[in-house]
This record gives structure tokens, sequence and C-alpha cells, in this order.
């Protein structure tokens, strides 16, 4: 049956939304398995559609943009309530994008710039006043969808590339392998012997749906990883031994990295760069988040990664897959601004004095800037996994590389917010406070 999906548009500039179309006739295979209810910048549904509709209605919801007004606050929170998943679709909803940059100022301040002050407005006038009062009210700031709603997957990207949303969509609406048996397990069928169990090593068939036909274990060396998924059916004596083991064993460097590759295989998690589940087991354990473990195989393999030197969380940076890596020599001796000179199309930026982002930019974007454009990273997709703050993490990065004059670095640098926290601004510790002052009017989070 196809998901129903839903689409929302805050204050945003419609680009992610774009971006979803440039996948043109991509979209063929995957569009007759979503049953699309809402998408007011293609087809002319009414709000009061979306707002009809029973609570939890809908499969997967995606916000594009930021909250700017209270229409927006209504449209985010409207959106919580209908749609089981809800996945913050674009830099603007992740993290407030360029546009949290206005947070700089105040919403007075503001308005009597864009209406009253801008040197292209002519004649002073009194727009603000004259306003319309029809017109939904302006929140006090720019605010990120989490601020407001509670959000249960992120696509970062201004906008994230038509690759990355596919692929989440593509993630989204999986199926089954046709010969997956979730009524069995692997162990009903394996030809392993002895059992890789008693060979003292670790191996998830026992918790693994059946059916699959590469039955790894039956060399007697590669244990079963998972992933197939959860069976309904498993080998219960089995998946106590295998529990057992895993809360008694001191795991490794080698076993940390097979039970990451079950977790990861059995749950189905989404590869990095397009999508990144909030309940994200992996992601948790890594940022060391407080959980609760369950009383299972699962609970078991997960506690014992939790804390473990040796877990290591896969993750990258935008220099990760950039072609210019291999020659970054991590030293700045001048700072030059994007547009003084012609960037050499070989040489890391930062070796030529630019400040590029991509060492505190999460990987996603296939480096598209550096790679494709002779240009800088500017940090569209948002901070390096576990990194909270991207522009603190920028400055620290580019003052600990530059060995230059500090009076330099001042005349190269003349807007430090906008260069570092250029996307991430409105998501920021420093502007907490604000926004969950006047955006959510106090609420808490849905
Ligand atoms: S994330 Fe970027 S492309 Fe998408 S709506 Fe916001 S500004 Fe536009
Ligand atoms: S635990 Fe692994 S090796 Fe043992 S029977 Fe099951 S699948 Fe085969
Ligand atoms: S050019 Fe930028 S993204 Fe590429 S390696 Fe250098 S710092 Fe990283
Ligand atoms: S290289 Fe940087 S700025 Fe360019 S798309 Fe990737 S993350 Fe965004």
């Amino acid at each position: 049956m196809p998901i129903k999906v839903a689409f929302m548009q805050g204050s945003s500039c419609w680009g992610c939304h774009q971006s979803l179309l440039n996948l043109h006739l991509g979209l063929v295979p995957v569009l007759p398995e979503l049953d699309i209810v809402y998408w007011p910048a293609v087809v002319d549904f009414k709000l009061s559609s979306l707002e009809a509709r029973p609570d939890k209605s809908i499969d997967v919801g995606f916000y594009e943009g930021m909250l700017r007004t209270e229409h927006d606050v209504h449209n985010a929170k409207t959106m919580r309530a209908k749609c089981k998943l809800l996945i913050a679709f674009g830099t603007c909803a992740c993290f407030g994008s360029v546009h949290g940059l206005a947070n700089q100022w105040s919403r007075e301040e503001l308005l009597e710039r864009k209406f009253e002050t801008v040197e292209s407005m002519g004649e002073p006038n009194d727009m603000v006043n004259k306003r319309d009062p029809e017109l939904t009210p302006i929140c006090e700031s720019v605010v990120n969808l989490d601020r407001v709603v509670k959000i249960d997957a992120y696509m970062p990207g201004c906008p994230p590339r038509k690759e990355n949303i596919l692929g989440a969509v593509a993630f989204l609406i999986k199926k089954d392998p046709a010969t997956m048996k979730r009524d069995t397990n692997v162990c009903a069928t394996c030809k392993a012997s002895p059992c890789l169990l008693e060979q003292g090593k670790l191996c998830w068939g026992s918790v693994t749906a059946g059916g699959c036909s590469l039955m790894c274990p039956g060399d007697n060396l590669t244990p079963c990883t998972g992933c197939f998924g959860k069976s309904d059916k498993p080998d219960a004596a089995r998946a106590a031994k295998l529990k057992g083991m895993l809360l008694a064993k001191k795991v490794g460097p080698e076993d940390a990295n097979l039970v990451s590759q079950f977790l990861l295989l059995y749950h189905g998690l989404p590869t990095q760069g397009s999508l990144y589940l909030a309940a994200d087991p992996m992601r948790k354990l890594a940022l060391g988040a407080k959980m609760e473990f369950t009383d299972d195989v699962v609970g078991a393999s997960l506690k014992t990664l939790a804390n473990n030197p040796n877990y290591q969380f896969s993750n990258s940076n935008v220099c990760g897959t950039c072609d210019r890596n291999g020659n970054m020599n991590k030293k700045m001796t001048q700072i030059k601004r994007n547009y003084e000179g012609v960037p050499d199309t070989g040489e890391c930026f930062i070796n030529q004095g630019y400040v590029c982002m991509g060492p505190m930019t999460q990987a996603g974007c296939g480096a598209i800037c550096p790679n494709n454009g002779n240009s800088v990273c500017v940090g569209c997709y948002g901070p390096v996994f576990g990194v909270g703050e991207q522009g603190a993490r920028g400055i620290s990065t580019i003052a600990s590389l530059a060995d230059v004059d500090i009076d330099d670095i001042k005349s190269g640098i003349l807007d430090p917010v906008g260069l570092f926290y250029r996307f991430t601004l409105a998501a920021s510790e420093i502007n907490k406070k604000v926004n969950d002052t006047h955006a959510t009017g106090g609420e808490t989070k849905q």
C-alpha cells in the first residue's frame, strides 16, 4: 500500500522543493509508492483539508523552511499532529539557515530597515503601521523546527541534493526482500558446524529473519550480522546464549565493529548524509546520551558498546569526500576573502588562505562546492555529528590553523557571524533563550 505523505512549506525560498522536483524522471519509480495528500507548493490543497484529517493519519511529513511567523508555528504544530513521522526537510528546517542571521537584530529593527529606511524605498513611508492586520503576526525571532515541535528525522542541505532526497524516500518506502521469512530465523537453516556461538564467536542468526540466500555462517567463520532484520520467531536458546556472551564479553575493536554492524543492519538505519533519525540508537550511543536498554539481544548489543572506547561512530565531514583532501597541509599563512584572486582548482582552499567550512561540516553532499564549483564549502549541511556549535568550531579551527597576524584576520573576516554561523545561528545555543521565549510562546514541544 502506498505511504501517505504530506509536504509543508514554512518561511523558505522553496529551494528544497525545487531540489525534489529536480529529480524529474527519477521520481517516476517512487511515485506509485507515495500517496501525496498535501503539497500546496505544487497542487492547490487547502490548509483546511490538512487540518480536517485525523491525527497521525499521514505516514510521513516533510517540513521545509524555518519559522518566522505565527502561521509557520501553526503549520508546524498541525504537521506534527497529523504525521506519524516528521522530517525537517532542508537546512532551514534543521538549523534556520541563512534566515537565522536575522536574529542579530530585533523584529522592530528589521521591519524598520526593510520597510522604512532601506535605500531602495525612495521616500520614507509608514509601511509597518499600515500593515494589513489580516497578515499573520511575525515572531520575535527565527527558529528552526525542533525548537517548536518534536522531530523524528533531519535531512540537511541548502538545498539537500536530489540524490539525498531520493535516498531518504527510498529508505522510507523500502520493502522487505521477497525471500524474507519473519516467522523463522537464520539458525533454522544454518549449516555451520559447530555453531559459531559454541566456538565463542558472536553471531546474531538466532534473532534474524530467515530466508537469506547467503547464509554467512555456513563457512564456519562469518557471523550473521542481521541484514534481514527482526525475526518474529527467534531461536530462544541461542538468543539467550548470545545475550549472555554479549554482556559477559570484553569487547575489543573487532567485536565492537561486528556489534555496530549488527545494530546498523538489523535496524535498517539510513546511511549518513541523507537522513538522520532522532531515535537512531547508534548516534545516541556515540553522543553518550542516556539510554534505556531492552532486556534482549538488541539491548545487550547496545549495552556492550555503551561507553566502550572501541566503539567508533562512522562519521565524516565534507573534507572526507573532497578531492583536495590529500594535499591539505592544515596551515593558513594568509586570510583571503572568497572573491580575492582565482583559487587553484586542486589545492585545498585552506592552504590557499580561503576560509573553507569543510572540516566542521557534515558530509553528505559529496563536497560538491570544492569538487565541482571551485568554491569553498560554506557549511550548508550543518555541523559535523557531535559538534553542537558549527560556528564556534569553525572559529577555533581557523584560529588554530592560521599563522597570521590578528589584524590581518580581522580585516580578512569582516563578518564572522555571517561566515561561521551562516546556516546555524537560529539553532545555536546563543539564540536558544530568545528563540524559546518568542517562537513557541513559552509552550513545550508537542
Ligand atoms: S534550506 Fe536552503 S534551499 Fe531549502 S528552503 Fe531553506 S534556503 Fe531554500
Ligand atoms: S548462531 Fe549463527 S552459527 Fe549458530 S546456528 Fe545460528 S546462524 Fe548458525
Ligand atoms: S578544500 Fe575545504 S573541504 Fe576540501 S579538503 Fe580543504 S578544507 Fe576540506
Ligand atoms: S560543499 Fe559545503 S556548502 Fe557546498 S553543498 Fe556541500 S556542505 Fe553545502
